[in-house]
């Protein structure tokens, strides 16, 4: 039986990415050697990972002044890493989840953090609004997409002051203006590639700002320096990468991408508004439209085990909720095709008729 792949992350990643990885696995570029045993330094990687950083600034259309870099750590290596290289005084926080708890946490570390809002007293359910931003902070921090809670930011806030964003779970599900911000990240693990690579976008001008001494690893400007070749990269996710890059660039690039994801998440929220049994999670005005979090009504409630079970048994893998909002969680990134979306929606009516 098909299976449609809904985990949050790692996560579905299209046929051509696996296939093309699968082949360099066995003999990459024509050299003979896996993609696992060559030198970073070899010509050949050297090409993949300049094109991978090439058809990153193409696709978010990257203005002069940044850089891409790939580095090892994952998303949260960056929650560090950011107030380290970009923190003096003061920076302003937005809570908008477990991830954006854990960037603040470990800010706190190097300096004052103004957390400005929080939806924290309603798990996360929705995104905060009205809030105000000080004009002396370093920069503005937030979470773009919150992949436990179903909640999205899909704009570039305006603020006085540079923004910086934890992309993980969104980042090419929408143009964005790159140029407001300080730092973009994302781990690969939700719309790129296999786990172990994280993109960071960042603005050069923006560092060397700091006072304090840096390790060099977690020192920005090692990176930018050095390309990305400082150490040794992750080679393998960095090629996967490149395969989805190319495959986002043949699809029609990050405007068709979105459109994509706007229907996808369209049908599949439809679905559930207008069910007898499930109700979506998160405020209506704030849905994401990756992480399509949803619950049994309050009266069907004993029927979510049964659901899980039945959804399985037609081929439904990784909709269970995470444990801190239950239920169930369909995330549907952009590898995610709108037939699997489709046969998930089918699930929920067949089951529904059954009760
Ligand atoms: C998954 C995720 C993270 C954590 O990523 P790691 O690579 O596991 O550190 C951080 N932020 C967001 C928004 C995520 O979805």
């Amino acid at each position: 039986m098909k299976k449609h792949n809904f985990y949050a992350g790692p996560s579905i990643l299209s046929e051509y990415t696996i296939k093309n990885t699968a082949d360099a696995v066995l003999n990459f570029a024509g050299t003979g050697l896996s993609l696992m045993e060559i030198s970073h330094r070899s010509k050949e990687f050297t090409a993949v990972i300049e094109e991978a950083k090439a058809l990153v600034k193409e696709l978010l259309e990257i203005p002069a002044g940044y850089d891409v870099l790939f580095l090892g750590g994952g998303a949260s290596m960056q929650f560090c890493m950011v107030p380290y290289n970009l923190l003096n005084k003061k920076a302003a926080y937005l809570e908008t989840g477990t991830w954006a708890s854990n960037a603040i946490k470990e800010a706190k570390l190097f300096g004052e953090v103004d957390v400005v809002a929080s939806s924290k007293e309603a798990n996360f359910s929705y995104i905060p609004k009205g809030y105000t931003v000080p004009d002396d902070a370093d920069y503005f921090h937030f979470t773009s997409n919150n992949t436990i809670y179903g909640t999205e930011m899909r704009f570039d806030p305006d603020v006085k002051v540079p923004l910086v964003a934890d992309m993980s779970s969104d980042i090419f599900s929408r143009p964005i203006d790159v140029s407001k911000y300080d730092v973009i990240y994302a781990g690969a693990q939700k719309n790129l590639a296999p786990a172990g690579v994280t993109i960071v976008i960042v603005k050069e001008d923006a560092l060397g700002h700091v006072d304090r001494a840096i390790p060099t690893m977690l020192d920005y400007r090692t990176h930018v320096k050095k390309g990305s070749m400082f150490n040794t990269p992750p080679c393998l996710p960095i090629y996967a990468a490149l395969q989805t890059l190319k495959y986002y660039k043949d699809a029609g690039g990050i405007k068709e991408m979105e459109k994509r994801d706007l229907e996808k998440a369209a049908i599949l929220y439809d679905a559930i508004d207008t069910s007898k049994l499930f109700v979506g999670t998160a405020a209506p005005e704030d849905r994401s439209i990756m992480n399509v979090c949803f619950v049994m009504k309050e009266e069907y409630k004993d029927l979510e085990g049964e659901f899980i079970e039945f959804a399985t048994s037609q081929g439904m893998v990784g909709i269970k909720g995470h444990r801190s909002v239950g239920g169930f969680r369909a995330s549907i990134y952009n590898a995610m095709p709108k037939s699997s979306v489709e046969a998930l929606i089918a699930t929920m009516k067949e089951f529904e008729k059954k009760h």
